[in-house]
């Protein structure tokens, strides 16, 4: 599942590649995939003609922005991006298949379909699903410890519950939220109004470095993740603690520990983040 180091190597790529293109036809093979408009000839009617003059990104949701338009798309559990020529095989799985003027395409491909695209005018995707109740973005200057603890300290839900959900701070998912709690040396499990002063600045410090480590890591080896297609694979970090069960802790040599908090598979150290 690609969280938001993931999602922002793909954007950085994505931008490179098709920055400057103008769309000339759309053909959808999957409608599922479309979330908005509801009619899709409408969607690729819409899209035609229009030049890509930036991608950004909101949480985990790309945001493909035209000279009239923006396409809002999740790429869920392995929806990949790839830009080819229009005379290449289309693969299977293929479902949206972008083709611009020059004689390229940029075709989506998801094996598991849980991808989504949602088209929008200018400015109206912050004030509809699924962008308009996302919460803080880690990686702005906006975002401090401050800011952190006042929207969750007064919540009793467990930390890791809190900073999985989107509302509150976007783009950390199960992996990345394990990461940060470690690196903070917080339990998984405490309620976030029992964290001190002292331990919502351990867990900003926290957050910010593993994602900016995660970051910088996508950056740097992307050249051997981008195929002949330009088409993206996820990337492996260097992870601390998530998926390490058994295996010994890097601060303290303590076997880590996995439970299942809020449903989801939890590494942790009961040495390092005690539960007080
Ligand atoms: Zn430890």
């Amino acid at each position: 599942m690609p969280e938001l180091p993931e999602v922002e190597t793909v954007r950085r790529t994505l931008s490179g590649l098709i920055v400057g293109k103008t769309i000339e036809s759309v053909k959808v093979l999957l409608p599922r995939i479309i979330q908005r408009p509801d009619d899709i000839r409408r969607f690729e009617m819409e899209l035609a003609g229009h030049t890509i003059v930036d991608v950004g990104r909101r949480g985990k949701f790309l945001r493909i922005i035209m000279d009239q338009l923006v396409l809002v798309s999740h790429l869920r559990m392995e929806g990949r991006y790839g830009v080819y020529d229009q005379n290449d095989e289309v693969e299977k799985h293929t479902h949206v298949i972008f083709r611009f003027t020059d004689g390229t395409e940029l075709r989506y491909k998801d094996v598991r379909q849980f991808g989504t695209m949602h088209l929008f005018l200018p400015g109206e995707e912050f004030k509809e699903k699924p962008l308009m109740k996302l919460g803080l973005e880690p990686l702005e200057e906006t975002f401090t410890s401050t800011v952190l603890r006042d929207i969750l300290f007064k919540r009793s839900t467990k930390i890791k519950v809190a900073l999985l959900n989107q509302e509150y701070v976007v783009g950390l998912g199960n992996i990345y939220v394990d990461e940060a709690l470690f690196r903070a040396g917080i339990h998984p499990e405490r309620p976030a109004n029992t964290l001190s002063d002292r331990e919502w600045v351990s867990l900003h410090e926290a957050i910010l470095t593993t994602l900016n480590d995660a970051v910088e890591a996508g950056g740097s080896s992307i050249k051997s993740y981008v195929n002949g297609q330009g088409e993206m694979g996820m990337f492996q970090h260097s992870l601390q603690i998530y998926g390490r069960k058994d295996e010994p802790c890097m601060n303290c040599g303590h076997p880590i520990e996995k439970i299942v908090v809020g449903g989801r598979g939890t590494h942790y150290c009961p040495n390092c983040q005690v539960n007080e």
